[in-house]
């Protein structure tokens, strides 16, 4: 069975959930208040409607209880947003992932009780500020307020030499998780492995030790 999904407000972020679901097959239900937008999605999604989501009879017409996750993507209203997001909670949706606009906004969609929070800008900004830093820097994900992920190129630093030999564990506090070679991923891979230069690590730890390890065994001298 197709998973549904129904994506309000087709801004920038919203809009190109849209899509990217729709081309993957999925059958979404696109809401904007605009005339404009909602004509730009007729043809992209399986469903789109002119609506105000602070409405919630419209909602209940529009069927949204039945639909598995809904995107709330309102951006500058951030009243409207917090009044869609609640009144989704409270038809029951299983599934509510909400764009915020500032951290207040973040907090408030918190308690609410939405499931997923996101800050597409803000989020990548890092990414492209980690990736400024160091080509070697592939991707950076936040776990927490102060644990991350980073996609690393291993480069002549860590090429040719095994996980002792480095010892990031004790010297940076963070740990290697799995290495991607070539098609293979080594998920976590022994104290022996040796890296290749061509390898990606994946590490895991908190943000002032990752910085450490960057700075130390990613970021490459010109
Ligand atoms: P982006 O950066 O993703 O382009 P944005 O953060 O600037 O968007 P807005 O343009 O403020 O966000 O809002 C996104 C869309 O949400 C707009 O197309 C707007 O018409 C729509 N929208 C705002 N309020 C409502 C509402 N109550 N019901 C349905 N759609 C709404």
């Amino acid at each position: 069975m197709k998973k549904e999904f129904a994506v309000i407000g087709l801004g920038r972020f919203g809009g190109s959930i849209c899509r990217e679901l729709s081309k993957e097959g999925m059958e979404v239900l696109a809401i904007d208040l605009d005339e404009d937008k909602v004509n730009e999605y007729k043809e992209i999604a399986a469903h789109a409607v002119i609506a105000d989501s602070t409405d919630e009879n419209v909602l209940k017409e529009l069927g949204v209880r039945n639909i598995d996750h809904v995107i709330v993507a309102i951006g500058d209203n951030i009243q409207a947003s917090i009044l869609t997001a609640l009144m989704l909670k409270e038809l029951g949706i299983k599934t509510i992932t909400v764009k915020a606009q500032n951290d207040y906004h973040e907090k408030v969609l918190n308690k609410i009780g939405a499931d997923h929070v996101v800050h597409p800008e803000r989020d990548m900004g890092k990414r492209i500020a980690h990736n400024i830093i160091s080509n070697n820097i592939l991707d950076y994900i936040e776990l927490s307020d102060d644990h991350s992920v980073v996609e690393v190129k291993a480069g002549s630093k860590m090429g040719g030499k095994t996980l002792v030999d480095l010892d990031i564990r004790a010297h940076y506090g963070c740990n290697v998780v799995a290495i991607k070679r070539d098609r293979d991923v080594i998920v976590s891979p022994l104290a022996t492995e040796e890296i290749e230069q061509s390898d990606v690590l994946i590490v895991i730890g908190a943000d002032k030790d990752i910085s450490r390890f960057e700075k130390n065994l990613v970021v490459e001298e010109d």
